[in-house]
Formats: structure tokens, sequence, C-alpha cells
């Protein structure tokens, strides 16, 4: 082994070789310093007298499927000027891990397109190993978002865990990235973003949110001037739960076994936009015959679809006079969970109709819930919680793949 194969191969450089040893399939480069080289680590002297001496190992880019090592003698010298004895610093490792930087940036290279499964099985490590590694540098790149160019926002909480774990997401409607991951839910959970906030001298003009109190009040006390809007995704989703209910409902209620049957089938054609349907599966047909047989269901279904056209309207007026009109249509048409649905909306007329103020639209909080489901229904979810909230802060890069 010369010393250039060790610098182009391997990135080390300024060492002399000394073996090869080839043991239990592992290569190892044994290297050693030339004491005229060493420098104190903390101020650069070369006054310095040897030590002794640290043996370290480190794990060193594979050559095929087999693992190498490096293995160096560490000189330990006593600086003349700082009077302390210290380890020499070793530039092609940190001296706290027992790998090289090289074998760092090949894991993180592999991790943009393999799994954190794979690439440990790959190179021979833990879980846990490549998980760090991933974690340490989706920290220098994503722990602090940039906030001073946000204008319109999106705050939306998630639910992580069984047993109503929660996480807060703050997101930048203009650019899509997620700006922050908060704790649990509510005005608390967004203190620490407040806190980054204030700072950064951010002008938001607008954020979206569901219709809950939850995030209302601290909203309005931390940036008075912000409109509030109430957007299209978290009143279709909320509309979605209670269809849902309803259906559950009537399947509970229905005697028929067909009909009951038939209520069974429509459980996700519901949830549908119509032109979702998928026509392969014949969905529209089984849908329509589901709701000829439930009339309130069919009601309920037709209102629901009828209030997209909210977010359609040519401006504020005339989205007023459709809403005024939807929630007439409502509450006349017998049904309670419509008539439950139309009392909400009318409590929260101006935030909804702050959408033609401020023309936040929904889909990026949409995307980034559906890739957050993604990530959650993988094992590691809640192994590393700093983990998991990091990835959620690059998930509009993808960098890595979402699954553990
Ligand atoms: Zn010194």
């Amino acid at each position: 082994m010369s010393t250039s194969l060790l610098y182009h191969a391997f990135g080390i450089r300024g060492y002399q070789y000394t073996r090869t040893d080839y043991q239990d399939g592992q290569v190892t480069f044994t290297i050693r310093q030339d004491p005229k080289t060493c420098r104190c680590s903390a101020c650069g002297s070369p006054e310095v007298r040897p030590r002794g001496r640290v043996e370290r190992r480190f794990r060193s880019l594979p050559i095929g499927s087999r693992a190498t090592f490096v293995a160096l003698p560490i000189p330990r010298v006593e600086c003349q000027a700082c009077r302390v004895v210290r380890q020499v610093e070793v530039p092609f490792a940190d001296p706290r891990r027992s790998y090289t930087n090289s074998w760092e940036r090949y894991a993180l290279e592999l991790s943009r397109r393999m799994t954190i499964r794979d690439v440990a099985v790959h190179l021979g490590v833990g879980w846990d190993a490549i998980k760090d590694i991933q974690k340490r540098d989706l920290s220098r790149r994503y722990a602090k978002p940039k906030l001073k160019h946000l204008r319109r926002i999106a705050i939306d909480e998630i639910a992580v865990a069984k047993g109503h774990r929660y996480l807060t997401v703050v997101l930048d409607l203009d650019s899509g990235a997620v700006v922050f991951v908060g704790d649990g839910k509510g005005a608390d959970a967004l203190k620490p973003f407040w806190k980054r906030l204030r700072p950064s001298k951010a002008k938001i003009e607008a954020v979206a949110m569901d219709m809950s109190a939850a995030y209302r009040g601290a909203v309005s006390a931390h940036l008075p001037g912000a409109k509030i809007v109430f957007d299209h995704f978290h009143v279709i989703k909320l509309f979605n739960e209670k269809l849902s209910e309803l259906r559950r409902a009537l399947h509970r209620e229905a005697t028929d076994v067909m009909h009951k049957e038939v209520l069974k089938g429509t459980r996700w054609l519901l949830l549908k936009n119509p032109e979702n349907l998928d026509a392969e599966k014949d969905e529209k047909r089984r849908l329509e015959e589901a709701l000829a047989l439930n009339k309130p269901l069919a009601t309920a279904y037709y209102m629901k679809d009828d209030l997209r056209r909210f977010w359609e309207q040519p401006g504020k007026r005339f989205a007023t006079t459709f809403l005024d009109g939807w929630l007439r249509r409502a509450e006349s048409s017998g049904i309670k969970m419509l008539q439950r649905m139309a009392k909400t909306l009318a409590a929260h007329r101006s935030g909804l109709l702050a959408y033609y103020d401020a023309m936040i639209t929904s889909g990026p909080l949409e995307g980034t819930n559906n890739k957050i489901k993604t990530m959650k229904r993988q094992a590691y979810g809640f192994r590393d919680k700093e983990f998991f909230k990091l990835k959620i802060l690059a998930i509009h890069e993808s960098k890595y793949e979402l699954v553990g």
C-alpha cells in the first residue's frame, strides 16, 4: 500500500504506511505519524515532547463488500508553550467516532438512495450508527431554518403515535418548507417558534390553520397584523371526519344486510373527490348505488362536494354570497351532521372568507402531511423523536429515504 493510494482511495494524507493485516474477513491498514510532524492540537506549536500513544482503529471505506479499518497509534505530546499533554489532531476522523470522515460521507451518500437498515447491513454496522450520522447531518443543515423571509405560513398538529402524542408543524406556504417542529399541540408547542421568530423580524402576513381554538389565541397575540385563514384542507378534512361518522352511524342502524354491505363498501369512496374516483374499479357506480340507498348520506356527500366551490369563487363578494347560500341549504337540509357543520362554519365565517384576502392554498400542507404519514408508518418512528423531528424539517428536500 502506497501513501498516495491511502490518500486517493481512503482520504488519508500525511501518514506513513506500516502494514496491512487480513483477519476475519477484514482488512486493517496500520499507519503511523512521523514524530517530526506532531503539533500541539491547541496552539499549533511544533515544540512538543512525545508522551506515549493511544491506539485507535477507525472503520474506513470498504473494498467491495469487505470492511476495512485504519489502525493508528495517535501520539500524545506535551506542548512546551501550553504545558499540557494532549493527543495530536487526527484530520481524517473525529476522535470521538469509530470511523473516518470519508466513511461517514460514504454512509450519507448511500443514505440518499437506501434505507437506514439497508445502509447499516451493507456497511456491517448497527442501525443506530447510520441513524446518528444522518441525524448529525440533518441537524447541521436543518435544525435552525432561517425565518426572516416568512410571509405566509400554515400551522398544523400531527398525531405521531398512539396515546395522543402530537407534534406541531409550521410550514412556509411560499416555499413548501417546514420551518418549525414543536412538541405537543396548542399554544405551548409554539413558544419556541415565537422565540426564534422575534429576532428574525419576519413580516408574516397570513396564517392558515384549522378551526379549532388551539393556535388562534397564540397567533393573534404574537402576530397581531397577520390574517388568520381557516384553510380549505382543514375544512374538508373536518367535513370528511363528520361524513365518516355519519356513514358509521347509518351502518350501525341499517337492518337490511344488503344495505349494510353497500354502506361498508363506500367507506373510502366518500372521502375521495369525485374526479379521483377510479373508473377501472367501478368506483363511481358503486358510490352512486350506495348514495341512492341513503338519502342523508347522499345529501351530505353532495354538499361536501359543493362546498369545494367556495374556494373557486372569483372574489370575496361572490364567495360571501356562495357561503351564505351553502349555510342556508345545510341548515334547512334536516340532517343534523350538516346543521352542525354549518354552525361551525358560520362561527368561523370571517376566517373562511379571509382566504380571499390572503389566497393561501393548502396544497403544500396536504403534501407535507402525507409525507409525514409515510414516515410515521415506518418502524423507527419514535425510537428517536429528535431524529423524527429533523426528518420533518428536511421533508421538502427529501434528502434521504423517508423510510427507516
Ligand atoms: Zn500548545
